[in-house]
């Protein structure tokens, strides 16, 4: 079974080809700058094997139709292609940011499912309309392929209501569907699967914290299976500190920001979204360059460093008093695979919960799923590395093969 999978962003399609057998990827790349005057494509036939080979191009691309049907002549190109046509694709998995309470699960996609899906667009502005547009494309480029829907929200929706709602008047949650909702769904259930395996039971019988820590970032707390928690709210701005975003503050900082500083509306939503988080505090959010600075005595470095950890910290905290029994905390995505000072930063004094690190094991460098605990630590901790396109491909295959 070969599966096409779609990321189908604001001027973007991010794209994987795998071959469902061996979980194989055939072919992964990229659509950039759609609508611009010079668009950019890259395709990577078999990455990571030996016959890895890449094309890279620089040319317009006017819409998503027209980068997707760039995408079909790669991958179908006689010479360089890996298939002989689209019938080969036997689905497409799409990846949705927003399903609202709409969607508690993978879905095929039908033109209900798409009318649900532009429903929840005042939730994801920036998001559903994109993705519904890969999804418009794909159906008509590919009918004759099952087209089918993950959504980044979907996972979250097992939270009970004390988690997901917010103390705000309740019209607002019953007339507008105000509440928290989740990102990030498809890493935490992969990781939470792959750390089940790990542990030698079955997910259902696991007690987890899950920590995605990337550009963007969210922990969940999952109880025998379950998301009962996660950091990330309404949108994907609650909660951690991350790259640019700033998680967690006074909800009346935009009154005193307006009042006093002059900000509208959207200066307020632009700089909470895009500078701010360590960003916003030291001018720099890439974990690589951070540290750097650190070693060269750069004091709001050294503050943004600690402004992460600390926040890491006390929600780990809050989430193991969620769970009560805790079996493992993952950590995942870019920061929590590599950084191993912000992994042991962020369960710095977290002993008394029977969390203890080997520090020889967390330095250890490694792209495989690997334990970092002592052997005396109740609680195990791992570094995971995610596969958001494995994850929606496997849950692709489950409902094409229906
Ligand atoms: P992601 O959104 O999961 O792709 O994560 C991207 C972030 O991961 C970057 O902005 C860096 O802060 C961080 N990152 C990536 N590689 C490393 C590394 N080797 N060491 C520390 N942080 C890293």
């Amino acid at each position: 079974m070969k599966l096409l999978i779609v990321n189908s962003g604001s001027s973007s399609i991010k794209f994987q080809l795998l071959a469902m057998e061996k979980e194989n990827v055939l072919a992964s790349g990229l659509v950039e700058r759609i609508g611009e005057t010079l668009g950019y494509i890259k395709c990577t036939f078999f990455p990571d094997t030996e016959q890895e080979r890449k094309v890279e191009q620089e040319e317009p691309v006017a819409n998503h139709h027209a980068g997707m049907l760039r995408v079909i002549e790669l991958l179908c190109d006689p010479k360089k292609g890996i298939i002989a046509d689209t019938k080969e694709i036997n689905g497409v998995g799409h990846r949705v940011v927003h399903g609202g309470e709409d969607f508690h699960q993978t879905t095929l996609i039908n033109d209900a499912v798409v009318k649900a899906i532009e429903k929840n667009i005042p939730l994801a502005p920036l998001h559903n309309p994109p993705n519904l547009d890969g999804i418009r494309v794909a159906r008509e480029l590919f009918p004759d392929a099952p087209q089918v829907a993950v959504f980044d929200t979907a996972f979250h929706q097992s939270m009970p209501s004390c988690a997901f709602l917010y103390a705000l008047p309740r019209e607002l949650y019953e007339k507008h569907r105000v509440r928290r909702y989740g990102f990030h769904g498809t890493s935490h259930a992969y990781v939470a699967a792959e750390c089940a395996k790990l542990l030698g039971k079955k997910l259902a019988d696991c007690n987890l914290v899950t920590v995605h820590l990337g550009n963007g970032s969210s922990m969940t707390a999952i109880k025998q299976g379950k998301s009962v928690d996660t950091t990330l709210g309404m949108t994907p701005l609650e909660g951690l500190v991350m790259g640019t975003r700033c998680g967690d503050v006074d909800p009346a900082l935009h009154l005193f920001l307006q009042q006093n500083l002059g900000f509208d509306l959207p200066a307020i939503d632009h700089m909470l979204n895009k500078e701010s988080g360590l960003k916003g505090l030291c001018g720099m959010n890439d974990l690589r360059d951070i540290h750097q600075a650190v070693a060269a005595g750069d004091i709001w470095a050294e503050h943004a460093l600690d402004v992460l950890c600390y926040r890491n910290r006390k929600y780990l905290a809050s989430f193991l008093a969620v769970l009560g029994h805790t079996d493992a905390i993952v950590f995942t995505a870019g920061i929590g695979e590599n950084d191993p000072v912000v992994r042991r930063e962020s369960l710095q004094g977290l002993h008394n919960f029977g969390i203890v690190l080997d520090e020889e094991l967390n330095q250890k460098r490694s792209r495989t799923a690997r334990c970092i605990s002592a052997a005396t630590s109740k609680v195990k901790v791992f570094v995971i590395p995610t596969n958001e396109e494995l994850a929606i491909a496997r849950e692709t295959a489950r409902l094409v093969e229906g």
